[in-house]
């Protein structure tokens, strides 16, 4: 059975003053049910690594480089964040897709970079109010998966996360029927490609204003493996309740 996974995304926000939002997480949850991830800042990975109370709540980065050193100012690699404390990397998110101009062959080479290390590649994916009302939605998250996705992803090293583009950071979500639709094409996509078996362990993640409020009837749609959440992974008081949510659909 997959391991549901729920994953916080802090952007550009926190400090060192707010890594005891980390120790209370970790102190709510002493032996969660599921996995438990922050991606912090680069600068807070190794600080935040070192403040959890026990390994619980895992920590990630939010990028990194698809090289491994070299001429690229301001970038980290794979291994830096590795050596940080980092056991996840989320790619392709779509502000990075939107700000960066981030491709889905860089994320893809992102991807590879990651592995290398050993590490867990969060792949996000997702639609633009555009593509969905152009009845797009599943050509261009079909077209993300493929070309983002290398050959040899498994439920070890990837998670795929579906965060439609218009529902991050805006309060708005998709109707349940709408992330079903998604998360069982993604499934029927990783089968296609992977098999079955690979298919099925790979966890798929619902991200775009998540939060206490609707994380419990999220986690009960059909392949919804848990949760990518932004502003709602900030402080514990609030993520808190989205993990135990997720801990009482397993
Ligand atoms: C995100 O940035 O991945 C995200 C889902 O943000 P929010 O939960 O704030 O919509």
């Amino acid at each position: 059975m997959r391991r549901k996974l729920a994953a916080g995304n802090w952007k550009m926000n926190g400090t060192l003053a707010s890594l005891g939002e980390v120790q209370a997480l970790s102190r709510s949850h002493t032996a969660p049910k599921v996995d438990i991830l922050l991606c912090p800042p680069t600068p807070l990975i190794w600080p935040m690594a070192s403040a959890r109370d026990g390994d619980q709540v895992m920590v990630g980065a939010q990028d990194c480089h698809a090289n491994t050193s070299g001429a690229h100012t301001g970038d980290v690699s794979a291994a830096m964040v590795k050596e940080a404390g980092a056991t996840a990397v989320i790619l392709g998110h779509s502000e990075r897709r939107t700000d960066h101009g981030e491709t889905s062959e860089l994320v893809e080479n992102k991807v590879n970079a990651v592995w290398k290390q050993d590490l867990l590649a969060v792949i996000c994916l997702g639609e633009t109010l555009k593509e969905r009302e152009d009845g797009d939605t599943l050509a261009v998250v079909g077209e993300q998966l493929a070309a983002s996705t290398p050959e040899g992803a498994n439920g070890e090293n990837t998670v795929i996360a579906y965060e439609p583009v218009w529902a991050i950071g805006t309060g708005l979500v998709p109707t349940l029927d709408q992330i079903a639709e998604v998360h069982d094409f993604l499934r029927a996509e990783l089968t296609a490609r992977f098999g079955e078996t690979t298919a099925n362990d790979i966890r798929l993640l619902y991200g775009g204003s998540v939060k206490a409020s609707n994380a419990a009837e999220i986690f009960a749609v059909s392949n919804v493996d848990g949760a990518l959440v932004g502003g709602a992974s900030l402080k514990a008081d609030d993520f808190s309740p989205i993990v135990t949510a997720l801990e009482a659909s397993v």
